[in-house]
């Protein structure tokens, strides 16, 4: 499979890696949107949410809180940190291999991430219509 994710678990490309165990790998993103931007991936191939086994997703979330506070105890100026991942093209996930992004934030940085969520305006037979279909 031609996929760069497996490549860097694989070791058949270099990454800087900043943590890895039996289930999962991180390394800096290289293409980063701040200093200390890193991605956290399954080391087995999964695509998305949709697929991910939820042993990997928990493994994935325990190890996004150590690197979460690592990023803010160690690198300067660090006071928040962003995390999220896409799922599916729709979602302009470009690399189709589970992965979630740890962006470290800085007062004065240039990622603008509320800039993107600008809500809609709903009634409340949309908000029901909405509920009657996913509610869990
Ligand atoms: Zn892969």
């Amino acid at each position: 499979m031609d996929c760069v994710f497996c490549k860097i678990v694989n070791n058949e490309l270099p990454s800087y890696k900043v943590y890895e165990d039996d289930l999962v790998l991180a390394f800096l993103d290289l293409n980063p949107v701040s200093l200390g931007h890193t991605l956290i991936i399954p080391k087995k191939h999964y695509q998305n949410i949709f697929d991910i086994e939820n042993k990997v997703l928990k493994r994935i979330a325990k190890v996004s809180k150590i690197i979460a506070s690592k990023l803010k105890e160690n690198l300067d100026d660090v006071s928040g940190v962003n995390i999220f991942q896409s799922n599916g093209k729709t979602a302009e996930q470009v690399v189709m291999h589970y992965h979630m992004h740890i962006i470290p934030r800085r007062k004065q940085d240039n990622f603008r991430i509320n800039d993107c969520l600008k809500s809609l305006k709903l009634e409340h037979n949309q908000f029901k219509d909405i509920l009657n279909k996913i509610k869990v």
